[in-house]
């Protein structure tokens, strides 16, 4: 019977098969031989109750260890505890190879089938997980990036809101939402704020907010790509507000033509160029719109600095047709309210690499399959070991340590009996120091598309 347990320290005294789950009455092997206060080896049994731990799952059963635990007091300081158990997580009542188990099983199943499987409830699965990641956050602590990003991401249903380190390219933290407070509440509780000199973000009113009041005086940016984003999508609000006014037979005319409008225009294959003219020979909007669109991309071609560059953006704004400035109003719109940060965008560019990669991430995360929470996904992908391989550093560091030759007591005798001149003599250690900065995105994106996260 012991064998069938295999639990070290235990032995099973009966075992009942009770409806649905197995019952196996155990008894403790290990008895204490020093009191844990103060080390004194003379102990008497104080009491005993009955306690219930729950074990990993055998025949497809949910199995509960059931033992008289005795607390022990010690003679000389009085203080009484309970016999030490190996194996046994005392805070969840289980066994720790049980909480292994549930760690592992949370991580592809839902809580409410791990529930099932072990005979605990669902709450008691969202501690054990719980407990894993904020260990997994101790012992992996991701430094607080120097370039900071805030976007948001649709995920598991809704939008969230990303943190990402730009110059290591990783995924730094995810919440659950988007909203001021939740932002600010992270901020404000983030380790090493002065780490932060720069936050690149989505244009999302919320966010500037929550960094003013929690990060104040860090340069704001908003890059390149999420301003262009806005004149391709005053663009396409054109086309559909044309073809909206257009007669079936107008409208065949037209095809493909948000494929060719929204590409560059050094980008068009001569065939396209001749239909572009076309299209805005019959319907001269649609051209207003293309070369609003292209003239405003130029801008963020050319290096310019932030000054020329205000200038460029402020004659492209008085420069668009009134054809079409209601279109385009999303973007005149966010060069007002966002101007600043905007031409921060030119004096402290991001990289292609990082851009790319975090709109992979953002498609990559639409195919994800449904089932899991957002606390499961998150720890899913923060602590992925491979997607932190790419991003983790070792830090070689010399450190001077006393040499101990005796122990501790030994040494306090001698200074006692007027030995303290003695020198202490020192050691030098290399220690490493591991850096983590967070999950890779390339290796991320490479995994969801593998399905790993399915
Ligand atoms: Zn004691």
């Amino acid at each position: 019977m012991n064998s069938l347990l295999n639990l070290k320290g235990f032995s099973v005294l009966s075992q009942q098969d009770n409806e649905g789950h197995l019952e196996i009455t155990v008894e403790n092997r290990l008895k204490p031989q020093a009191c844990p206060n103060c080390g004194y080896s003379q102990l008497y049994s104080h009491d005993k109750t009955e306690q219930v731990f729950f074990d990993t799952p055998m025949q497809g059963k949910p199995v509960v260890l059931k033992m008289m635990r005795m607390r022990y007091k010690c003679r000389s300081c009085g203080k009484t505890f309970r016999e030490p158990l190996l194996g046994i997580d005392d805070k969840r009542l289980m066994t720790s190879r049980l909480k292994e188990h549930i760690q592992k099983k949370a991580m592809r199943e839902t809580f409410a089938v791990v529930a099932r499987e072990t005979g605990l409830d669902e709450k008691t699965i969202r501690h054990v997980f719980d407990d894993y990641v904020s260990e997994k956050a101790q012992s992996m602590p991701f430094v607080t990036p120097r370039i900071l990003g805030i976007d948001e991401l649709k995920l598991v249903g809704s939008f969230r809101c990303i943190l990402t380190n730009i110059e290591h390219n990783t995924v730094f933290d995810m919440l659950p939402s988007r909203k001021k407070d939740s932002v600010r509440e992270y901020l404000k509780n983030l380790p090493d704020k002065d780490n932060v000199e720069q936050i690149t973000m989505d244009m999302w009113r919320p966010y500037k907010d929550a960094v003013n009041a929690e990060l104040p005086g860090r340069i704001i940016v908003i890059d390149k790509f999420h301003t262009v984003r806005i004149a391709n999508e005053s663009l396409e609000a054109s086309r559909k507000a044309i073809r909206a006014s257009l007669e079936r037979k107008d409208r065949l005319k037209l095809k493909n033509e948000r494929f060719v409008l929204l590409k560059r225009r050094n980008s068009l294959s001569d065939e396209e160029t001749e239909k572009l003219q076309k299209w805005s020979a019959w319907y001269p909007e649609l051209g207003l719109a293309y070369d609003a669109k292209e003239a405003f991309f130029c801008l963020f071609d050319q290096g310019l600095d932030s000054k020329t560059a205000k200038e460029a953006l402020i004659d492209w704004q008085s420069g668009i047709d009134p054809s079409i400035e209601r279109h385009f109003e999303p973007l005149t719109k966010a060069l007002n309210n966002w101007m600043p940060e905007i031409l921060n965008g030119f004096d402290y560019p991001i990289t292609n690499a990082y851009t790319e990669s975090i709109n992979r991430l953002a498609k990559d995360l639409q195919r994800m399959g449904r089932g899991y929470s957002f606390d499961v996904v998150r720890a899913k992908m923060l602590y992925n070991a491979e997607a932190n391989k790419p991003t983790t550093s070792t830090i070689r560091k010399k450190k001077r340590k006393p040499i101990e030759e005796e122990p501790v007591f030994y040494l306090m005798q001698d200074n006692l009996s007027g030995s303290a001149s003695q020198k202490q003599k020192y050691k030098t250690e290399i220690i490493e120091e591991k850096r983590y900065y967070g999950a890779h995105i390339p290796t991320l994106c490479d995994l969801l598309e593998k399905g790993e996260f399915d």
